[in-house]
């Protein structure tokens, strides 16, 4: 078993989405540091889940609209393409 914070799955799905549309630097570094500041925005959801165990992308989809994940990640992005550290 291992605490996961659901929140990191919603935040990286909605990265893929908004590369889709937009075109910036997803390198490790930059997707990471994307991540980070807008995990740092978003209040954690920790559930207790068996290892590889994954939430349905429906599940992911109505937290990400819930809480305004979207715009969010997308300031962040911002934030990392105009000083990126790769
Ligand atoms: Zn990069």
């Amino acid at each position: 078993m291992e605490l996961k914070n659901l929140i990191e799955d919603v935040v990286s799905n909605t990265i893929e989405d908004i590369k889709k549309h937009h075109d910036f630097c997803t390198c490790q570094q930059c997707r990471l540091d994307i991540s980070a500041i807008a995990l740092n925005k978003i209040p954690p959801r920790y559930v207790v889940s068996s290892k590889g165990e994954s939430y349905g992308r429906a599940d992911l989809l109505a937290m990400q609209k819930d809480l305004d994940v979207l715009a969010i990640v997308l300031d962040a992005v911002k934030l990392v393409q105009k000083k990126p550290r790769h």
